[in-house]
């Protein structure tokens, strides 16, 4: 069963791209929780970072990269926050490894 961004990813599904190279897409979050909030996805599905493997030690850094490059794009000059939620206790929701990018307001510490 292929997840809601292998969808966006194979054009199936529309979503607002930011981003695209051969390693991974930039989309804006349907569900923004913040006023900038995209996500930055591997092409290759990677379920989530626990299953992270060797192999992919320079897509994951190729993608926090781009999350930084993508950032400035979006003017974030004043911070933002970047998220990883893994499994269930991590508040995961899609099992596709995605980088969250959050900025436009002050984020709080703990979050929740
Ligand atoms: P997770 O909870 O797995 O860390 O994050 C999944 C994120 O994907 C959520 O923030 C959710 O709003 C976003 N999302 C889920 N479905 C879609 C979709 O169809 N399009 C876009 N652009 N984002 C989605």
């Amino acid at each position: 069963m292929s997840t809601i961004f292998e969808k966006i990813i194979s054009g199936q599904i529309p979503a607002d791209i930011l981003y695209q190279d051969d390693q991974c897409i930039v989309i804006r979050d349907i569900e923004a929780q913040a006023p900038t909030h995209f996500l930055v996805i591997p092409k290759k599905v990677i379920s989530r970072i626990g299953n992270a493997e060797d192999q992919d030690r320079s897509t994951l850094g190729h993608l926090l990269l781009i999350a930084a490059k993508i950032a400035n794009q979006e003017n974030l000059d004043s911070g933002y926050r970047i998220v990883i939620n893994n499994g269930n206790d991590g508040g995961e929701t899609v099992p596709h490894l995605h980088i969250h990018v959050l900025g436009g307001r002050q984020m709080k510490w703990p979050p929740g």
